[in-house]
């Protein structure tokens, strides 16, 4: 943390989908190394980062047990998309100049590190940007789940949530054009208006270790910055 940055240590939660941009399935490279310059240059101002990724862009548990595979193998192979979600995101950061960690909370030891909470913490001390991939290890939960725990065990000041739109609106946005933007919010209304934002359990896991979360729309150019900076964009849930 210097006089221009707010805060000393983020936890961002990236969503699959985030790494799609124009495709139907995978990671766009195009959209990986913009979001790796961003981090880049949250690195350089000093603020540690680590980041969550989910892997939606590729497996969802829930969609391919739709279709007929099992829900805890299917959850397993959605796990696993994060592992692969976060090399490529490993390796936009490092071309961007970031050292980088990925740890992973399902043993994959060829190809990254398993997540362990203090070596994590030693890596964000380093200014290692560390990637927390696997989610939270577990069938049933959702990464964003895991970005709620992460950022409570790495003590992270704030946790970003990267979305689409400019942050929690009253209605949908797109369908609904009465529909008003909130700047700040507390959990529990998210929780009863059932604004749907993030999963109850994330919610009420920031709740209770009062974690701010702050949900910003990662397609603005910048935005990532700003949040450092202290600026008020999209909706603080406090
Ligand atoms: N997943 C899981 N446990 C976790 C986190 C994720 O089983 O703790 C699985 C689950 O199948 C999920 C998939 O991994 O659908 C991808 O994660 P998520 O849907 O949260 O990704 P995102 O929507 O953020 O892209």
């Amino acid at each position: 943390m210097n006089e221009t940055t707010h805060y000393r240590r983020v936890l961002l939660k990236l969503s699959g989908e985030a790494l799609l941009g124009e495709l139907d399935y995978g990671i766009d490279p195009k959209i990986s190394s913009r979001i790796a310059r961003e981090v880049a240059d949250v690195v350089a101002s000093g603020v540690q980062i680590g980041i969550v990724i989910g892997g939606g862009n590729i497996f969802r548990g829930k969609g391919l047990a739709a279709s007929g595979i099992d829900r805890i193998t299917g959850d397993h192979m959605g796990m696993l998309a994060t592992v692969m979600n976060a090399l490529a995101l490993q390796d936009a950061l490092e071309k961007a100049g970031v050292t980088t960690r990925v740890m992973s909370a399902v043993s994959v030891r060829d190809v990254c590190e398993d997540y362990i909470r203090r070596r994590a913490v030693r890596h964000l001390e380093k200014g290692r940007a560390v990637i927390f991939a696997a989610g939270t290890g577990n069938p049933f939960f959702t990464t964003d789940t895991a970005a709620s725990l992460r950022a409570i065990e790495v003590g992270a000041d704030v946790m970003i949530k990267a979305t689409k739109v400019d942050g929690i609106y009253s209605a949908d946005p797109v369908t609904d054009t009465e529909a008003t933007r909130y700047s700040r919010i507390s959990y529990d209304e998210v929780i009863e208006r059932k604004l749907q934002v993030m999963d109850t359990n994330a919610i009420v896991l920031c709740r209770d270790q009062s974690m701010p979360i702050r949900i910003v729309n990662l397609n603005r150019p910048g935005e990532l910055g700003r949040v450092i900076r202290g600026e008020e964009v999209g909706t603080l849930v406090s």
